[in-house]
């Protein structure tokens, strides 16, 4: 039967979703974001593996302009003095559909806002209000308009404020103590590496990862530091202290314009405690971004959704929250080892870790389980 769905937040979780309903169902929908347009600023780059681009290449990411994406077939692992340490083949998880892919958020944006712009997208939304109207939900927004509907699906990000108009416990997001600072590069600059790949140069207290974003190679570069407080005017000192003190070679590469902001996560994944709404991308648990699937998992939770939808099962029998919780653990727990085991501070523990990098990423076995159960193969 047709449905009216309310998609709070234009993100990528949200426009997924989005896309996936205008390109295969009759369901009425309308997503309804915060700001007054969708930020196109040229952001960070973004790393999709094969567990979304298969989805995204369900409303045709296939067919996206092929100069604005790039495929890196390897991880280069280095130290913070860019010296070698190993490599691990990303492109064994590849098929001739999907392959591990990197792009700037502002192309993976505009290519999922071109098909549900104009009919599907409403901006300056700011929800006031909700009442519950027989099987229905009524949202009040603060410009005084509203709209009933069959279900809410929230996907406004970690912060989600849709969690407080309809949850009593409250989920709030845990600073990490640590910053992600993002340059992007026309070329390699001082770095000593090969720009077809992924490069992570692990440090103390900070590890950096470079990846080219575009086939003009142009590379996205993350910095993440760990520090104990979120001081925006602070940061070129925290790079001295922290990243430059390491190694000063990298000095230049800090003098372009850079972007800073503070790594947040969820401790708890809570479930929604009402029929009617769900929680998608961020705003169902925040990531921490050193396994790369914060996207990746926006994406997986709008297909989960979608196909409970398809299948007329969103009401009843859904096992929403059994399945994308235990997806989120394990993520999650990858994704906070990796944390840990990237900013080692001690040299003597480093030195273990790179023996232990080094023997593992060629055991076929322990990739394919460590990562072969997130990128799906
Ligand atoms: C340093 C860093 C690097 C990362 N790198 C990667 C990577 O390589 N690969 C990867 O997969 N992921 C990465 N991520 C994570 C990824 O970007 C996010 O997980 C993902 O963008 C979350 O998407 P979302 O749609 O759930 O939320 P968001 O992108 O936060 O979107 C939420 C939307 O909702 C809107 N909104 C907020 N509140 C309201 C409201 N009350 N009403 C209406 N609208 C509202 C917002 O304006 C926004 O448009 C990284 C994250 C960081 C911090």
């Amino acid at each position: 039967m047709k449905k009216k769905i309310a998609i709070i937040g234009a993100g990528i979780a949200g426009l997924t979703l989005a896309n996936l309903l205008k390109k295969n169902t009759d369901h009425e929908f309308m997503v309804y974001e915060r700001e007054e347009s969708l930020s196109l600023e040229e952001g960070y780059g973004i790393q999709l593996a094969t567990n979304s681009i298969k989805i995204l290449n369900q409303i045709n990411f296939n067919k996206i302009n092929n100069e604005k994406i790039f495929h890196p077939k390897t991880i280069d692992f280095y130290n913070i003095q860019n010296k070698k340490i190993c490599d691990l083949n990303l492109s064994k998880f590849n098929s001739h559909e999907a392959k591990y892919t990197t792009l700037q958020r502002s192309t993976l944006i505009e290519f999922l806002k071109e098909d549900i712009y104009t009919q599907h997208l409403r901006f300056g939304k700011k929800m006031k209000e909700v009442s519950e109207l027989k099987d229905k939900v009524l949202i009040k927004f603060d410009d005084n308009t509203n709209d009933l509907v069959d279900f809410v699906i929230a996907a406004d990000g970690i912060f989600s404020n849709t969690r407080s108009f309809f949850e009593t416990k409250k989920n709030e997001p845990r600073f990490k103590k640590a910053i992600a600072a993002r340059v992007i590069l026309k070329s390699k600059s001082e770095f000593d590496i090969n720009e077809d790949n992924i490069s992570l140069m692990l440090g103390s207290n900070s590890h950096i990862v470079l990846y080219p974003i575009n086939k003009k190679k142009e590379l996205n570069m993350v910095c993440i530091m760990r520090c104990k407080k979120y001081e925006p005017d602070n940061v070129k000192q925290l790079i001295q202290e922290i990243i430059l003190k390491q190694n000063s070679k990298f000095k230049n590469i800090f003098e372009n314009e850079i972007k800073t902001w503070p790594l947040y996560f969820t401790p708890k994944i809570i479930p929604s405690t009402n029929k009617k709404v769900f929680y998608i991308g961020d705003a169902f648990n925040g990531f921490l971004p050193t396994l790369a699937q914060g996207a990746g998992q926006s994406i997986e939770s709008a297909f989960e959704i979608f196909n409970l939808l398809t299948k007329g099962k969103l009401d009843k029998e859904n096992n929403y929250f059994e399945i994308r919780s235990k997806r989120a653990k394990i993520i999650r727990n990858r994704s906070n080892f990796n944390f840990f085991a990237f900013h080692l501070s001690s040299k003597i523990m480093q030195n273990i870790r790179n023996l232990f990098l080094k023997f593992l990423v060629k055991r076929e076995f322990f990739v394919k389980t460590y990562l072969g159960k997130v990128y799906k193969n």
